[in-house]
This record gives structure tokens, sequence and C-alpha cells, in this order.
């Protein structure tokens, strides 16, 4: 079994190269990010000679906040806070989604680009890492209000978003409808119709077979090989699955199809428990008609803090970051946890789940599939040829494969957790790049 990194109590105050951050820049209970930067604390004594490029991980190469006013329909104008974050570009143009939620902050967007940045190194896509944000609750918009408050984010946007510059694509509530709506924005603006400026578009409109569920099937994917290095059988596996969207989903389909038993959901909606297993399909359908859980028929309710101690093997977070905390990771029954939501689990949260022999499999692998398969979109628009579903799917379980067993080589190699591992092959090609680049001027 894999032991606890002996960096693991790296308080990230304590950090010398972390100090002389900006303040802005700093770990100081900045949620997210602060977790971040503790992650990379603890992967710099396995960077050898690049340790000394560390730094270039603690500072977002740019970072650009826009104003975003838009007429509503009752006539007055309103403002919105919108970001976009590239957090490096060694490796190629920035990658990563845009999400539209009411608790987006800019430190969040920051994290989200890093984890971007390491996730895109992780499986050798030749990305940086990027993200974008509004802080929003698109529920609250009309369908007029979202289109004009998203075309005007993607032209305010505009000055370093393109083909070869940075990518967008979708995240939390955002879809590929306001795919579309960036794509065309930015054409509009260039004076030519340039598909490759976003991923996870509609199929019509230069979207890649595959691409929505390629998150959950990587998910999947990734669950099922480390199912296998510790001898847990997923026919009869007990999965928990917060947040049933896109990701949770989709994974949560595939692992029932499998013959796992999806026994716990929980989402904005509630928490729904089923001993013996919950009828994925008819929840899925559920879930698209009514928008939550809740009041899905076939199952008991349980109150949302019990969701944690539910009797499980495998724990599927697929919503939002910061759901394990040390306040949770004790209760926790599950043989793994496969991040399926960016940054889920924190730094003590991760101690507290190995210290109790419990696998986590990072965000920055496991989730990994949505970009491996906008990867493939970018390069079928650039080359104008289409591949067909069968393609897609089976390049990108070659890929997730392919570097989830380097990643648990790494990991056996120095006894370290699957996200040092991760963060360890993420960050030595992220290092690599920049050493041969070198420094402008
Ligand atoms: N938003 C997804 C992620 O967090 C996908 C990003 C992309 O396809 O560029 O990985």
């Amino acid at each position: 079994m894999l032991h606890p990194s002996t960096h693991s109590s790296t308080a990230v105050n304590q950090s010398p190269a972390a100090s002389t951050l900006p303040s802005y820049l700093q770990a100081d209970n900045l949620g997210p990010w602060g977790n971040y930067l503790q992650q990379v604390d603890r992967v710099v004594p396995y960077l050898g000679h690049l340790a000394q490029w560390a730094e270039t991980l603690r500072r977002p190469k740019r970072i650009l906040i826009v104003d975003v006013p838009i007429h509503m329909d009752d006539g007055s104008i309103r403002h919105f806070e919108g970001y976009r974050v590239q957090h490096n570009t060694s490796r190629g143009p920035g990658k990563g989604g845009v999400r539209f939620h009411q608790d987006v902050t800019l430190s969040e967007v920051m994290a989200l680009s890093a984890w971007m940045s390491i996730k895109n190194a992780a499986v050798n896509v030749p990305y940086g890492g990027a993200k974008g944000g509004i802080r929003v609750d698109p529920k609250t918009l009309s369908m007029g209000e979202l289109e004009r408050m998203t075309r005007r984010y993607t032209s305010e946007i505009g000055i370093i978003i393109g083909p070869t510059k940075d990518i967008p694509a979708p995240d939390v509530n955002t879809n590929e409808q306001i795919m579309a709506w960036m794509m065309d924005t930015y054409s509009m603006n260039e004076g030519a119709t340039a598909t490759g400026v976003v991923t996870g578009k509609p199929i019509h409109l230069g979207g890649s077979l595959g691409r929505k569920d390629a998150t959950g099937r990587g998910v999947f994917t990734v669950g099922v090989e480390a199912a296998h290095h510790i001898g847990l059988e997923i026919k009869g596996a007990r999965i928990a699955v917060q947040g049933f969207g896109n990701v949770g989903g989709v994974a949560g389909r595939l692992f029932s199809e499998a013959g796992a038993l999806v026994v716990a959901v929980q989402d904005h909606g509630g928490t729904i428990y089923k001993a013996s297993g919950l009828d994925v399909p008819a929840l899925l359908k559920h879930v698209a008609e009514m928008g939550s859980v809740a009041g899905f028929a076939q199952a008991e309710v349980l109150p949302n803090d019990q969701f944690w101690d539910v009797d499980c093997e495998i724990l599927i977070p697929a919503a939002l970051e910061t759901q394990i905390t040390a306040a949770n990771a004790g209760r926790i029954k599950a043989r793994m946890v496969i991040e399926g939501a960016n940054g889920p689990t924190t730094p003590a949260a991760d101690d507290i789940l190995q210290e109790r022999n419990i696998l986590v499999l990072p965000d920055v692998i496991a989730n990994a599939g949505g970009v491996t398969v906008s990867y493939f979109e970018w390069v079928q628009d650039f080359s104008s040829f289409f591949w067909d579903e069968d393609e897609i799917n089976a390049r990108l379980i070659k890929i997730m494969k392919t570097a989830f067993a380097g990643i648990w080589q790494v990991a056996q190699e120095h006894q370290v957790s699957l996200r040092t591992a991760t963060f360890i092959v993420g960050c030595k090609r992220i290092l690599h790049a920049r050493e041969l680049r070198g420094l402008y001027p």
C-alpha cells in the first residue's frame, strides 16, 4: 500500500518560497488556491534539479478580470464579474473550462487553472492550463440574459483567448449552447469562423462525438484500473456519488452497467439512498426532467450530512471543491475515492484518508477524460476531419490507462500518494518545457 508523503505536514506559510509571493497569491486560507499551493509544496522535494523552476507553479502566468455589463429583460443594467486565468502555457496554449456559479472567486479560478496545467501535463496533451468563470447564479437569468452575458464575457476575454492561445470549454453550469455562443462571438469579432476557439461545442458546429460522456468515461476507466490494483471487484461494489450531472451521472451509469450498485446520490436537491442499488437510468431521466434528485420516488431520503457515512466501496465526489475535509474524512467508509470534481479533497483530508488506507484517485488524473476528448475535438477542428465515436473512445481509454499506469508506478517508486505522484509526473513535464524554452529576454 502507499505510504503518506513525508512532507505531508508542511504548513504552507512555512514554505520559504511561498512567503515571497505577492499577497494575493498567498495561501492564507484562500480555499482551493491555498490547497493547491500545499499540493505544490508536497511535490517540490521530488522534482530534482527542476525544483529551481518550481516558483513558476505558484504564480499564474496571466490573470484577467473583466466587467460584464448587460441589459436585463426588465430594462435595468447589471454588471457581472468575470475572470480568465492562464496559469501556465509552457507546453502549449491555455486550456480549461468556464464556470458560471454564484460562488466563483478569483482565487478559485486560479486554483482551477493550475489544476488544468497539472492535468493536461499528466495525460500529456499539448496544452498549458487555464480556467474562466463568472460570479453568477445562471438559474436566475432568462435565456436571453444568459446569452448576452456569455457573449459580452467572451468579447471581453477575446483579447487573450484563441485557437492557438487559450481554448475554453464547459465546466460547472456551462454547456454546448454556451460554447456555441462563445464560438460565434469570437468568430464575429475575428471576421472568420473559428471553431477551434472552444471545445465542448454542439456536434453540428465542430463538436466531437464522445465529448459529453468523456469525463465520466475517464472516471470509470481509471476507477476500474485502480480497483484491479487493490483487488476490488466492480461487480457488486457499492458506490456513492456526489453530483449527478455530466460527470457523476455518466460515471454512475457506466459503473452500474458494469455491475456495481449506485446506493447513494447527493446533489443540490438533497441526498437519496437505496441499499439494494438505485435504478440509474430512471434516476438519470428524473434528474434530466426535474433538475435534481429531489422527489425521486424509488429511494429513501437521507439528511445531507449522512452522505459521508454511507456504507460503500467507492465514493465519487463529482460536484464542487472542498467537500472532503478534516471534518468528514474520518467517517468515509469507501475503499477508494475517485475525484470526478476538481479539488474536492483538502490536503488535511488527503492525509486522513491515506492513514486510513483509502485510496484517492486525484482529480488531476481521474477527471482528465474531458479535456482529453477536448483535445481530440480541437485536432478534428484544425484538420476539418471528424472521427467516429469508437475511435474516440478507444483513444481516450488508451490515454487514460497509459497515464494511470505511469502514475501508479511513480507512486510505488517514491511511496507517495497518487496525487503527489500525478503532480510529480505533471510538474516535471511542465518545468522541463519551461527549462527548455528558457527565460525571455
Ligand atoms: N472543465 C473540464 C475540466 O475541468 C474540461 C476542460 C476542457 O475540456 O478544456 O477538466
